[in-house]
């Protein structure tokens, strides 16, 4: 790369000097702001982005609504900002069951002895402190509900699991690189018939996903496992559990396909299983707000948004922890380089996005004043990846807004994004949506994928090593100037929508309603 650079830049010296000299010499406009370019620089020289991301990620961890930790990373947040004279605190907005994950130790012990990998999912019941040793099953194949009922009494004192048991462990893009191509649509049609074969069983059993569990509990087995693979190598999606008394664990596809293998060939396989888990009761949920004043229009507001809780399988680094890092180091900077912005900057970290949005939604619906006035929000939900796509989310004229802000940003941050005016208003997603819904210009940045869906998002894998910090550090460059821009447009900015195509029903197309965020939620 930088040899390409080097050459690039000699040729353009040379075509300068020899073919251009009558030319006038063209300033890059980012260099002609020294508001943007000390942003740049204080992004690159003095990057806080490693050491928030070790706190939050490593020190914390992941930040399920109602954990502790989720508490625990709201006050580290106020007191990140207090440290940086930017000022902050969390805002109340509702109270969700205390939950606290513990210990997961899960072993095969017959017929030998493996360690698995594997852990129980949130809001599991633990084992009340004890080691619980018993047998493996497979959800037996009923021919419907009654003989289904019949069965159940043989799930007592069993671990039964309940997934499907995948073909292969091998990620679709590596058969498609090593498979032959007659292999590969063999694989992938037995797949398919497995998958369906498998639904239907669940299905013949007269429960759903979520009901299952609950009758294999109240049948007395010791526990339910389960396996959410997510194709790709190692990486399975954590949930919540739905049973209330036993825990339920998933067991990555390798572990899960052992047992499965060994109880279908009659080895019995027996494991046990220890998880801790605590209820805390229940704990509020807040939202952590910090504010840079304005001074010319301090009731108009410039709103940096990334939603703060996540799941917890991972550390929650790519899903939320970067654009939380992004909006946080944004914030740091501005405070530092433009200390008096026009309008008021504020930054949201929402709590709850991942149960529907409820930070955000519960902000929209306390702040009416706040919302009617805002001049752009900002998110960032789509994992470490620089961002690529910006959307004008419906409203009629963010053209000619957003692509003159964006036009102040470094090339290589501006070219690599593709704009889509006006775009469509996002009905969900992520947290600007709640703003969009309220008929606030709000905007999603939106990355590269770098894998997202398949490897970190809601996963086990979705951790520190996962953050592509140059991506991240460019993201903060990108949503500071675009929110000093904001900050410092002469006009505000137009509201006006466009009117939506017709949906697939013939009907115009309604641009979304404002829900009601989940304000006492995780509790029956
Ligand atoms: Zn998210």
């Amino acid at each position: 790369m930088k040899k390409i650079y080097l050459i690039l830049t000699l040729c353009l010296s040379y075509g300068f000097v020899v073919g251009q000299t009558k030319e006038p010499v063209r300033k890059d406009p980012v260099r002609t702001d020294p508001v943007v370019e000390n942003i740049v620089k204080e992004a690159t020289e003095n990057s806080q982005l490693e050491k928030l991301a070790h706190e939050l990620m490593d020190v914390i961890g992941p930040r399920l609504v109602g954990s502790p930790q989720m508490q625990q990373a709201h006050e580290w947040a106020v007191a990140k900002y207090k440290g940086w004279n930017i000022t902050a605190k969390n805002e109340k907005w509702g109270e969700w069951r205390g939950w606290e994950r513990g210990v997961s130790h899960i072993d095969m012990i017959a017929p030998r002895v493996k360690s698995l990998e594997g852990m129980q999912l949130a809001w599991s019941p633990g084992t009340g402190g004890k080691t619980v040793t018993g047998d493996v099953m497979i959800l037996p194949d009923v021919a419907d509900s009654a003989a289904f009922q019949k069965w159940l009494p043989s799930a007592k004192g069993k671990f039964i699991l309940i997934s499907m048991n995948q073909p292969t462990g091998r990620p679709d893009y590596n058969w498609q690189e090593f498979a032959t191509k007659e292999s590969f649509e063999k694989m992938k049609k037995e797949r398919d018939g497995q998958t369906d074969a498998w639904a239907n069983r669940m299905k013949k059993t007269g429960y759903t996903a979520r009901t299952l569990p609950v009758a294999l509990e109240k049948a007395g087995a010791a526990g339910v496992v389960m396996s959410y693979w997510s194709k790709g190598f190692g990486a399975n999606k954590i949930f919540g559990a739905y049973t209330k008394t036993v825990p339920t664990v998933d067991i990555s596809l390798e572990d899960y396909g052992l047992l499965y293998r060994l109880t279908e060939s009659g080895h019995t396989p027996k494991i046990s299983v220890r998880a801790d888990a605590k209820e805390t009761g229940v704990s509020q949920t807040f939202n952590t707000v910090g504010e840079i004043k304005g001074t010319e229009k301090p009731n108009e507001y410039v709103i940096l948004s990334a939603h703060f809780d996540s799941w917890d399988g991972g550390s929650g680094a790519t899903d939320n922890g970067t654009g939380t890092l992004v909006m946080m180091e944004a914030m740091r900077i501005l405070k530092k380089v433009y200390p008096n912005p026009k309008r008021t900057i504020l930054v949201g970290h929402w709590g709850s996005e991942e149960q529907g949005l409820n930070g955000s939604r519960a902000f929209v619906e306390d702040h009416p004043e706040i919302v009617q006035n805002i001049q752009a929000v900002f998110n960032q939900d789509n994992g470490t990846g620089r961002v690529v796509n910006l959307s004008g989310q419906g409203f009629l004229n963010s053209y000619e807004y957003l692509t003159r802000w964006l036009s102040k940003v470094p090339e290589p941050i501006r070219t690599p994004i593709e704009t889509r005016f006006p775009g469509a208003p996002g009905a969900g997603g992520s947290d600007f949506a709640s703003f969009v819904a309220a008929g606030a210009p709000a905007f999603s940045l939106s990355s590269l994928n770098w894998s997202y869906g398949t490897y970190t998002w809601h996963t086990n894998r979705d951790t520190y090593d996962k953050i592509v910090f140059d991506d991240v550090r460019s993201n903060a460059i990108l949503a500071a100037i675009m929110a000093y821009q904001a900050s410092e447009d002469p006009a505000k900015t137009s509201r006006e929508k466009s009117i939506l195509p017709i949906d697939a029903k013939g009907a115009p197309g309604a641009w979304p309603e404002p829900r009601k965020p989940t304000r006492r939620g995780g509790m029956d």
